[in-house]
């Protein structure tokens, strides 16, 4: 019998799709269903970048463009991150890729192999996983110490780590990890060597603490490939834009395997990153007390409920504890009530009876989710 390559075998589909398709067929049959698992806002995407996407277009900015990215874009992320994150970096540090997933993708495939290790804290996203299964290696979850802002990531490291992956602010958990812990996979890297891969993706949607890069960190310019993106900022998760900024020879590498996969991210809308990039960025301030609000009302709720979550700082989304298995709650939860919510297992090992909730939807929706909660639950 004919079979698929072991690269892709060994990879599950993701769950968060699983959840999302039995959602929309419902939807379809006319239910009315509370979508509380999708990752990306539901704000649209600013008028200012959509015009900048058309005059591009308008201006013949429409063929391939430098496999690494324009000048123009990329000279706007090495001020943005020099500036606004403290790395210094140039432009030979920069690629520019369709969306950050793809980044992810590329640079595990770029720097792993099989006999590698990659440190996960868990529960981290769900494609970091697949990612380094797919490049090869093995991942090594970490368990996080009770409120979520450490991990015992010593205690994990072998000769063969390889990397370590952190994501703050972090999906699913929300939490912005403190600087404290942010030393330690520093001075755990610098002392045995080991890569860092920072997704940065969520930085701007933080309502405390302070997001801190680790590559503008002592000693991490040379080791950390910073992962970065336009999707949740900037409401352009269908454009596909993001960036790696890492060591000049990984990005050879990256830029090499771009070449003779994706070739760029599409022409327009990487001026449409330029206009995002250099644009007013007072909406995102906007974006932010709004997520907060909807935050706030969902955490109270849960307050009041008994339930146990995760606090979130930053993203947009809480982790709580249903105290069952996780897979069924959520199909019996979508199944009765009509309310869309991802199983914990899909992020980890740990947390089987654990779900995330999005709240990138209008607190008029919120409120209905919370009413059908507090109904299933009895
Ligand atoms: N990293 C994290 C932590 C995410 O949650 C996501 C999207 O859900 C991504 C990366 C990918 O974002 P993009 O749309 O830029 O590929």
């Amino acid at each position: 019998m004919q079979r698929g390559a072991n690269r892709i075998e060994v990879v599950q589909p993701s769950a968060t799709l699983r959840v999302s398709t039995m959602a929309k067929e419902l939807k379809r049959e006319g239910k009315d269903v509370v979508d509380m698992s999708v990752g990306e806002p539901d704000f649209p995407t600013p008028d200012f970048i959509i015009e900048a996407a058309y005059k591009a277009m308008k201006e013949g900015k429409v063929f391939y463009t430098p496999t690494k990215g324009v000048p123009e874009l990329i000279d706007a992320i090495v001020e943005k991150l020099r500036n606004e994150n403290g790395i210094d970096v140039g432009a030979e540090n920069i690629i520019v890729t369709p969306g950050a997933k793809y980044a992810i993708f590329e640079a595990m495939m770029c720097l792993l192999q099989e006999g590698d290790e990659v440190i996960l804290l868990d529960p981290s996203w769900v494609s970091y996983e697949a990612c380094i299964l797919m490049a090869g290696a093995k991942p090594v979850w970490v368990p996080h110490e009770e409120g979520f802002e450490d991990a015992p990531i010593e205690d994990y490291i072998t000769s063969n780590t390889k990397m370590i992956v952190v994501n703050t602010p972090s999906n699913p958990l929300g939490v912005v990890y403190p600087k404290e812990f942010l030393k330690k996979v520093r001075d755990l890297a610098v002392d045995k060597d080991i890569l860092v891969m920072s997704d940065e993706i969520y930085e701007k949607i933080i309502f405390e603490g302070e997001h801190y890069s680790l590559a503008a960190m002592d000693g991490m310019l040379e080791r950390t490939i910073t992962i970065n993106g336009f999707s949740k900022t900037y409401s352009m998760t269908g454009w596909r834009l993001g960036y790696a900024a890492a060591p000049e020879w990984i990005i050879k590498l990256m830029n090499r395997m771009q070449s003779h996969s994706v070739s760029h991210p599409t022409s327009f809308v990487q001026y449409a990153g330029v206009a995002a990039l250099k644009g007013d960025q007072s909406f995102i301030k906007e974006i932010v007390e709004e997520f907060r609000a909807r935050r706030d009302m969902i955490m109270a709720k849960l307050d009041e409920m008994g339930i146990e979550y995760a606090p979130p700082k930053g993203a947009f989304y809480i982790f709580m504890n249903v105290g069952r298995d996780s897979n069924e709650f959520c199909e019996e939860f979508l199944k009765r009530e009509y309310v869309a919510l991802t199983p914990g297992s899909a992020f980890g090992v740990a947390y089987k009876s654990w779900v995330r909730l999005s709240y990138a939807t209008s607190r008029e929706r919120i409120g209905e989710f919370l009413s059908r909660l507090e109904r299933f639950l009895g």
